[in-house]
């Protein structure tokens, strides 16, 4: 099954979302539907739990993204692990995404008409996944799953039943070290979403 372009988006969602995690990851695997699976090596999915309460969108994948398949498994996943780390969520409680799934070249920022195509399956992701929170790893996840609506950072607003918020990528907390007190700030506000 494809993604038919040009067919109303939440059909062409729900209908993957039915078709289940297996037809969806083989969608995705065989899609080039934007320029980016040409300098991708693997498209880049999910990790974590199927069942999460709390889902984490990051921007794109990196260049060890692209080698592992795996979603923040290079120096910027290691910052995410000591911020889940922080908020005190254990495996089972949280799923990782981003919001387009093969590399940009450089690790240039997704353009806008990238951002679009991906964004069925972000989409499907998060009608499969169904968590409780999600948390928007800055502006790119913002831009992909809002739109055109902007969040303050680490203000939730409630959206189809879900809290989002926004905070920091973990990319920012390894060049701007004063971020990390910033992020724990945003996360500490935030708790009560998630505890
Ligand atoms: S980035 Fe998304 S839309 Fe573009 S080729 Fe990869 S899976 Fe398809």
């Amino acid at each position: 099954m494809g993604k038919a372009q040009g067919t109303d988006i939440s059909a062409v969602v729900e209908e993957m979302a039915a078709a289940g995690f297996g037809n969806l990851e083989e969608t995705i695997l065989q899609c080039a539907d934007c320029a980016l699976r040409e300098g991708a090596t693997n498209p880049v999915i999910m990790k974590g739990s199927r069942t999460p309460r709390v889902l984490f969108i990051g921007e794109a994948p990196g260049k060890t993204e692209d080698m592992t398949g795996i979603p923040f498994s290079g120096r910027a996943g290691k910052k995410l692990d000591e911020m889940i780390g922080y908020m005190g969520l254990s495996a089972e409680d949280y799923a990782v995404i981003n919001a387009v799934k093969c590399r940009p070249p450089k690790n240039r920022k997704p353009l806008k008409s990238e951002i679009e195509l991906c964004r069925p399956f972000l989409l499907a992701q998060i009608r499969m996944l169904d968590p409780e929170v999600i948390i928007l790893l800055g502006n790119t996840a913002e831009e992909a799953f809002c739109r055109n609506k902007k969040l303050e950072w680490g203000v939730p607003k409630v959206s189809g039943g879900m809290n989002i918020v926004k905070i920091y990528h973990p990319a920012a907390m390894i060049y701007q070290r004063s971020r990390i007190e910033e992020q724990k700030a945003l996360i500490d506000k935030n708790r009560h979403l998630w505890e």
